[in-house]
């Protein structure tokens, strides 16, 4: 069944995500402060962390605690929130909630509970490092964390070596160096950076390839990463006998000889000459 109704029109209830800096506090934007001031409780992954946030911005509101190991029970006490008529929002540590972070079931939960959800916009530290890589972002996979486990990670990672999209990944400093390794291993030596504290004052990019990123100094490798790896190479469809002919017929529409037609079919497409030869003996040699 349809389910519509305009966000902020309407009797029901809405749950408010507010994206946060991901390093820069400047980044908390003035509209998040506004739904902020006016809500009833904060929801947060971590109340300390974020008490510490809204301390900054002389904000003073209940919090719920609402990490990934009770988002179950905590959901059920937002939605009664929601449900009762109280404001609630809810933030992660840093960044987008939902994004390698708690809020999906909750997101869920309250979408079931016909309660909406809106969101604030800030930072993500995943398209902070795909848009300063330089890699192409016409399309993207975000992966966020690989497994730890070194069998899980090589799986994880051969199934996406022939992804062509750009890939961001999300790593931790202490892991950093066994995930490059992973990396240069499956997907072979391309081109990558590491995006590192960004938007704050150590803001730093590593660009390299992958073989070159493993020699880094382990220790130079230190706070909040992305690694932002470019897709597999195209690979040129093969083409059928078919395909050839027409792609002479082309040429010849256009006048070439059939020395210059085969010379450039077989150019454009990868093609062996002797093999875009059999096919011109094939369908257009008349004896
Ligand atoms: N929800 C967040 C988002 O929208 O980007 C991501 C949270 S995830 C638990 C944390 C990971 O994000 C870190 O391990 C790191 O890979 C990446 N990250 C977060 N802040 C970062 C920063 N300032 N610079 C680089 N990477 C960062």
């Amino acid at each position: 069944m349809t389910s519509r109704e305009l966000n902020f029109e309407g009797p029901s209830p809405i749950l408010y995500l507010i994206a946060t800096p991901i390093g820069n506090r400047s980044e908390m934007t003035p509209r998040a402060l506004e739904i902020l001031k006016d809500t009833d409780y904060i929801a947060a992954e971590d109340t300390r962390n974020s008490g510490q946030l809204m301390a900054y911005f002389g904000i003073d509101k209940p919090f719920i605690s609402c990490h990934e190991h009770n988002e179950e029970e905590a959901g059920t006490r937002i939605v009664t929130l929601l449900q009762q008529g109280k404001k609630v929002c809810y933030m992660s540590d840093a960044g987008y909630p939902c994004l390698s972070d708690p809020g999906q079931r909750l997101v869920a939960r309250c979408l079931d509970q016909g309660i909406k959800v809106s969101v604030t916009s800030g930072p993500s530290a995943a398209i902070n490092a795909l848009t300063c890589s330089g890699l192409s972002s016409t399309h993207f996979h975000f992966e966020g964390f690989l497994p730890a486990k070194e069998s899980e990670r090589i799986a994880r990672l051969n199934a996406l070596a022939s992804n062509e999209d750009t890939l961001i990944f999300y790593e931790s400093p202490h892991r950093i160096f066994k995930t490059l390794l992973s990396m240069a291993a499956t997907l072979g030596d391309r081109k990558a950076v590491i995006a590192r504290e960004l938007t704050k004052s150590h803001e730093e990019f590593i660009r390299g390839t992958l073989a070159e990123l493993c020699l880094l100094p382990e220790e130079s490798l230190r706070g909040e990463m992305v690694i932002v790896i470019e897709g597999a190479s195209k690979k040129k469809a093969v083409l059928s006998d078919t395909e050839i002919a027409l792609a002479l017929r082309e040429e010849f529409d256009w006048g070439r000889t059939p020395k210059e037609a085969i010379k450039n079919v077989s150019a454009n497409n990868g093609l062996p000459k002797n093999k875009v030869y059999e096919v011109y003996l094939e369908n257009f040699k008349r004896d």
